[in-house]
């Protein structure tokens, strides 16, 4: 875990758990599997496994030591909600979720529907709000993902479109709140077309909610950067409070108005 991320859409991670397996086009070259095998390789215990997924007992309680305020990206080398989690640990992860309130939560996961099962049948207590609900959807095969997180009582859904590996169509973004887009990085980077990332912002925009575009990806992402039609894109949900926000990102009422601009 680190409390200084470089994913350019959050402040730190935190991994209660390590180790993942592959399941949908978007995890071919998972770069939670290549850190993982990299860690396990230099002796790092905690990566003892390599990619299996791995309970770690004794970071359940991290976010409660970290008094100031971060954006939290939960499990950025896992998904809490793998099927070999079980319910317990993560309602123990909630626990400091929801006690450790100074913080905003970001829980990605591929598997909505076990985060659904998770909420509607196992949670003690609320959703929190300060634990935002996201999946990830890689291409149209995978829109029925958002359908699931439709269904998750979190007041703030996000779409991590990432790696966005084909055209997604049309998006019913109805109960979305932010959606991030982004392509490939990495040795073996498959290529994001522009169109299709303008395709997503454009739905955004129409449907109001804040789009965020994180990388072109590639072989070399410093390179490529992340301007998309001459500028970059760090809109947030407007359930981020203003102080989590660096003076380069907007909430999304802002990000209108910038966006007219141009
Ligand atoms: S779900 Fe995420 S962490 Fe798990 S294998 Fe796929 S890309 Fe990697």
């Amino acid at each position: 875990m680190s409390d200084n991320s470089k994913i350019e859409w959050t402040e730190a991670t935190w991994n209660p758990v390590t180790g993942c397996t592959k399941i949908s086009p978007g995890c071919k070259y998972c770069y939670a599997e290549r850190m993982a095998r990299r860690l396990q390789a230099m002796g790092q215990h905690r990566y003892r496994n390599g990619f299996r997924v791995t309970l770690q007992e004794d970071l359940v309680d991290l976010p409660r030591k970290w008094k100031e305020g971060r954006r939290i990206f939960v499990n950025s080398m896992s998904d809490l909600f793998h099927a070999e989690v079980p319910f317990d640990f993560i309602q123990r992860c909630f626990d400091t979720m929801r006690e450790a309130d100074q913080h905003t939560y970001q829980v990605l996961t591929k598997r909505p529907e076990r985060m659904l099962e998770f909420a509607l049948e196992a949670l003690e207590g609320p959703w929190p709000p300060q634990v935002w609900a996201g999946t990830s959807v890689e291409n149209a095969d995978y829109k029925w993902r958002i359908d699931m997180l439709r269904g998750v009582p979190a007041s703030t859904r996000f779409l991590s479109i990432e790696p966005l590996i084909g055209p997604m169509g049309n998006l019913d973004l109805e109960g979305i709140h932010w959606v991030i887009v982004g392509g490939e990085s990495g040795p073996q980077a498959r290529p994001m077309e522009a169109e299709w990332a303008r395709e997503v912002r454009d739905q955004c925009h129409e449907a109001g909610v804040a789009f965020f575009f994180k990388q072109w990806g590639g072989t070399r992402k410093k390179l490529t950067g992340r301007i998309l039609d001459g500028r970059t894109w760090d809109e947030y949900p407007l359930s981020l409070p203003k102080n989590r926000l660096t003076s380069s990102e907007t909430s999304f009422s802002n990000s209108i108005r910038l966006a007219t601009q141009v």
